[in-house]
């Protein structure tokens, strides 16, 4: 994993080690690799650390993990520790980045650009919490580096025999773009009409709000709320499997850096689910991404056959799509015109063809597809994402998601498990 690293970033995971057995950590995580960074004084993300991040020092840094995560039991955690999933990815961006940047070696600047694209980790919310904008951060850093060409899109792994380019992803990149909001005047007046003068509960998010509200309704229970708070009553709805009131709370996503077989697999759920994804027919896929199986990318004979097969699709699109331009020039509406060809050309694109997909799900919908998707059995790519979308949920509202365990899994990856399954 390490062969290409230079002796500083190989130095900076080896402080990284130290680090997580210095707190008896059993993992090394993105947040010992912050630490690393910080302790290897000298190398250029250390220097950069310094411009970016002025407030972090290694001793307020190592302040911030403790605070985050507990010290392990006392105990002796020698020897090379395994990195987290997470962790993984920050090697694997890292590597992506030399790559990007036709750099030879992977170094500790390359490790700074991995840690910033990993936006999920530990080490993330610490940036996080010093001011740092990972994703605008890591764009500056790569500009200096790698001023944006002149004409067409740079390639970051193969370039397509027609000119037109390719770019290969690994990770898929969930965001939470949307959530709801009380309209607590309405709220108010509504207990008010039923003879409520006062109800109130502990939780600030609207979703887990709207949900109690919802049950409380059913039985008419605002005026002497039980001990517990939200959790209590929301985790009693759980077990009984009063379903339906988790489907008041809403929130909004966007997935990109997925497969079409992906999608093609998430939107089969469709109780309580809205999609709107990228169009094929519309979007010009002829400078397209395209998402590669780590199963397939770790193994070089195998990478190639891969490589080999996107690419030959690729460029039969880009011909097929200038054919049919070509050959519907009498189509006076170029929209029109481009459209037609692309939507015939796009027959010869692979499932492995990037995507971006807005979905919009209720709470009972999402947990429904957490428990078939995060789950061993499911396809390694959307398990990935139904982890991403469980993490985000499980700090966005825990008394409605903050009952899955996780569960390691050998290639790497995690699935969860509840005890309060088909709710
Ligand atoms: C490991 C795995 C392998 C799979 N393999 C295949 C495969 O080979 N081929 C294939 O076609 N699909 C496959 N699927 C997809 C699977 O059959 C479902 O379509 C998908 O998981 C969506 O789940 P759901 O039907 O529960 O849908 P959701 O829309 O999430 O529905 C939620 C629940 O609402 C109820 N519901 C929804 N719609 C209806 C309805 N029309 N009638 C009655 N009740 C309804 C059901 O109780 C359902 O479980 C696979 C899924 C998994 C997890």
């Amino acid at each position: 994993m390490f062969d290409r690293f230079t002796d500083r970033a190989r130095k900076v995971m080896a402080l990284a080690n130290n680090e997580a057995q210095r707190l008896n950590h059993e993992y090394v995580g993105t947040e010992h690799i912050l630490l690393g960074l910080l302790a290897e004084d000298g190398g250029t993300a250390n220097s950069a650390l310094s411009i970016l991040a002025p407030e972090l020092d290694l001793n307020r840094a190592r302040a911030e993990v403790e605070k985050l995560i507990l010290r392990g039991p006392e105990m002796l955690c020698s020897g090379n520790l395994p990195p987290t999933p997470r962790a993984r990815h920050v090697i694997e961006y890292a590597i992506e980045a030399s790559l990007e940047l036709h750099d030879e070696c992977v170094s500790t600047e390359h490790l700074l650009l991995g840690l910033l694209r990993e936006s999920e980790g530990i080490a993330a919310q610490i940036l996080k919490t010093v001011g740092v904008e990972l994703a605008a951060v890591r764009q500056r850093l790569l500009s200096l580096r790698n001023p944006p060409p002149s004409a067409g899109v740079a390639s970051s792994a193969s370039t397509a025999k027609t000119g037109s380019s390719m770019r290969i992803i690994r990770r898929p990149s969930v965001y939470l773009v949307g959530r709801q909001v009380m309209d607590e005047v309405e709220i108010d007046r509504f207990l008010a009409d039923h003879d409520v003068s006062h109800w109130t509960t502990d939780t600030e998010v609207a979703g887990e709000k709207l949900a109690e509200m919802a049950g409380r309704l059913c039985y008419l229970s605002f005026a002497k709320p039980r001990p517990g708070g939200n959790a209590a009553y929301l985790g009693h709805i759980r077990e009984v499997g009063h379903g339906s009131v988790l489907e008041h709370a809403v929130w909004n996503f966007i997935i990109t850096g997925v497969s079409r077989s992906f999608t093609h697999e998430l939107v089969r759920h469709r109780a309580g689910f809205g999609y709107s994804q990228l169009s094929q027919r519309y979007v010009d896929e002829s400078v397209a991404e395209y998402v590669e199986p780590d199963c397939i990318a770790a193994d070089p004979a195998l990478h190639e056959i891969w490589r080999a097969a996107v690419e030959q699709a690729h460029a039969a699109y880009v011909r097929l799509t200038a054919g049919l331009a070509a050959r519907f020039a009498d189509v006076e509406d170029k929209t029109l015109r481009r459209k037609m060809a692309r939507q015939a050309a796009r027959s010869v694109l692979p499932n492995a063809t990037e995507t971006k997909i807005f979905v919009t799900a209720n709470a009972r919908a999402l947990r429904h597809f957490i428990e078939l998707r995060c789950n061993e059995h499911a396809e390694t790519e959307i398990r990935i994402v139904a982890g991403m979308v469980l993490d985000i949920l499980a700090l966005e509202a825990p008394s409605i998601f903050g009952d899955y365990q996780r569960v390691n899994l050998p290639d790497g990856t995690w699935a969860a498990t509840t005890p309060h399954t088909k709710v």
